[in-house]
C-alpha cells in the first residue's frame, strides 16, 4: 500500500463548547481501489488507522485471493468436509448475504468465484479517469480500481478468451449460494466452489469503518472505497452531504448529486467499472448466475442509498442482475433508495430517491 498523499491537516471549526473541530484528508489504496477520506474529529487524526482496518480487512478476512484470508481458507478446504470457524461479525455478514441471496432469487450469489475465475475478470482493465468537480464531498465510481498487480491498461485485454458454453455450465456446476453449508459453527463449500465476496466487500468495509467512527467519537465523515461511499454524522458546516453520481455513458462526468444529511451509505454497480471488449461486445463484471455470463437485464448502472453499507453494495449488484422492475421491487423491501440507469439513458428512481437526487445540468 501507498499513500498517495501525505494525510493533512486542512481547517480548523470551532464548536459551541470551544473544541477545535479538525478537517483531516487522505487518498490511499486498498480493497484494489482507491479510498479517500475526510475526518471532521475533535481528536486525533484516524485516517491512517482506518487504511489499516482496510488493509486488515482485506488481508485476514475478505480477499479470496490471499491465501490466509478466512476467505481464502473457506475456499481451500472446499469439497474436505472441514468447517472453517468464522470471527463473529464476519459470521454475521455471510448470513445476511444468504439471506440476501434468497430474498434476491439468487441474483446476488457468493459462490461464482470459479465462474469469475473462468471469465478471468481479474486481469480485466477497471475505469481510472476521474470526474472533476469540487462542490461534490465525494465521487462515486470516480477513484478506480487501480492496485491489483495484474490490470492493464484500456478495456481490451490482449489474450482474453470467450469462455465456451461448455465451459461455463461446468462452472456454474461449482455454484450456488444454496449449496454453502453456514451453520453457528462455521462454514463449509463443496468441492469445487470457489467463494468471493467482491461484490458486498466495499459494503462489509464501510459498515466496518462507520462502527469504528462510532467507537472513536468522529464528528462527521465522508469515505469512499471506490464505488461505496459512507457520509456519517454531520457537516460541521451544517450543510449537507454531495455524492456525485457517475455518468455511466461518460464516465469523466456525472449524471447528478444526491443531497444526504446525516449517516447514509450509497453503492454503485455499473458495467463500465471492469470489463474487457471483443468484436464490438462488451463483456462486464457483474455476472447473471442463471446464464453465467454478464447480466444483460436493460441496466447500465444502479446507485442504492441505504442504511447499511453490505446491505447497498449487495442491492447494488443484485439489482443490475434483475434489472430495474424487479430490483426496484426488492430495494423497496429493504427499505432502500435506488437510481437506475436504462440502456437508453433513461432514469429509474425510487420515491425517496426522487426527494435526495438532483440531475447535474
Ligand atoms: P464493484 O466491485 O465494481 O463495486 P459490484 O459490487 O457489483 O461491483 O461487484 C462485482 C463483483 O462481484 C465482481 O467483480 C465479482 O467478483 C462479483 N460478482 C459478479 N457477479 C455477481 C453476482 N451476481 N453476485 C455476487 N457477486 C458477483
Ligand atoms: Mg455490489
Amino acid at each position: 500500500m501507498k499513500r498517495c498523499f501525505f494525510v493533512f491537516f486542512m481547517c480548523l471549526f470551532l464548536t459551541g463548547c470551544g473544541n477545535a473541530v479538525r478537517e483531516y484528508s487522505a487518498v490511499d489504496t486498498a480493497m484494489g481501489t482507491v479510498v479517500t477520506q475526510r475526518i471532521y474529529t475533535e481528536h486525533e487524526d484516524v485516517t491512517e488507522d482506518i487504511t489499516v482496518l482496510l488493509l486488515d480487512l482485506e488481508r485476514e478476512e475478505l480477499s479470496r485471493r490471499k491465501v490466509g484470508s478466512v476467505i481464502g481458507r473457506i475456499n481451500a478446504a472446499a469439497g474436505s468436509g472441514e468447517i472453517v470457524v468464522l470471527p463473529h461479525k464476519l459470521q454475521q455478514e455471510l448470513i445476511f448475504l444468504q439471506e440476501f441471496s434468497q430474498k434476491s432469487e439468487g441474483a446476488f450469489d457468493s459462490s461464482l468465484g470459479g465462474l469469475c475465475k473462468l471469465w478471468d475478470i481479474d486481469t480485466w482493465a477497471t475505469k481510472t479517469d476521474s470526474p472533476g468537480g469540487s462542490a461534490q464531498d465525494s465521487m462515486p465510481n470516480s477513484s478506480k480500481d487501480s492496485t491489483q498487480d495484474s490490470i492493464q491498461e484500456g478495456p481490451a485485454v490482449s489474450g482474453f478468451v470467450l469462455p465456451t458454453p461448455t465451459e461455463i455450465q461446468a462452472a456454474l456446476e461449482h455454484c450456488g449460494y444454496e449449496k454453502i453449508s453456514l451453520t453457528k459453527e462455521g462454514i463449509s463449500i463443496p468441492e469445487g466452489m470457489v467463494l468471493d465476496l467482491g461484490a458486498a466487500g466495499k459494503g462489509i468495509a464501510c459498515d466496518r469503518i462507520h462502527a469504528f467512527l462510532q467507537e472513536q467519537d468522529v464528528e462527521a465523515a465522508v469515505i469512499s472505497i471506490g464505488g461505496s461511499v459512507l457520509v456519517y454524522g454531520d457537516k460541521p458546516d451544517n450543510t449537507v452531504w454531495q455524492v456525485a453520481v457517475t455518468d455511466p455513458f461518460h464516465q469523466e462526468t456525472y449524471i447528478g448529486t444526491l443531497y444526504l444529511k446525516g449517516t447514509h451509505f450509497v453503492a454503485t454497480s455499473g458495467d463500465y467499472e471492469r470489463y474487457v471488449e471483443m468484436d464490438g461486445v462488451r463483456y462486464h463484471h457483474i455476472l447473471d448466475p442463471f446464464t453465467g455470463y454478464p447480466a444483460d437485464s436493460g441496466v447500465v448502472s444502479v446507485t442504492i442509498v441505504s442504511d447499511s453499507g453490505m446491505l447497498s453494495d449487495a442491492l447494488s449488484t443484485a439489482c443490475f442482475v434483475m434489472g430495474a422492475d424487479e430490483g426496484m421491487k426488492l430495494a423497496e423491501e429493504y427499505d432502500a433508495e435506488a437510481l437506475f440507469v436504462l440502456k437508453d439513458g433513461s432514469l429509474l428512481m425510487s420515491e425517496g430517491m426522487e426527494q435526495i437526487y438532483r440531475e447535474y445540468r
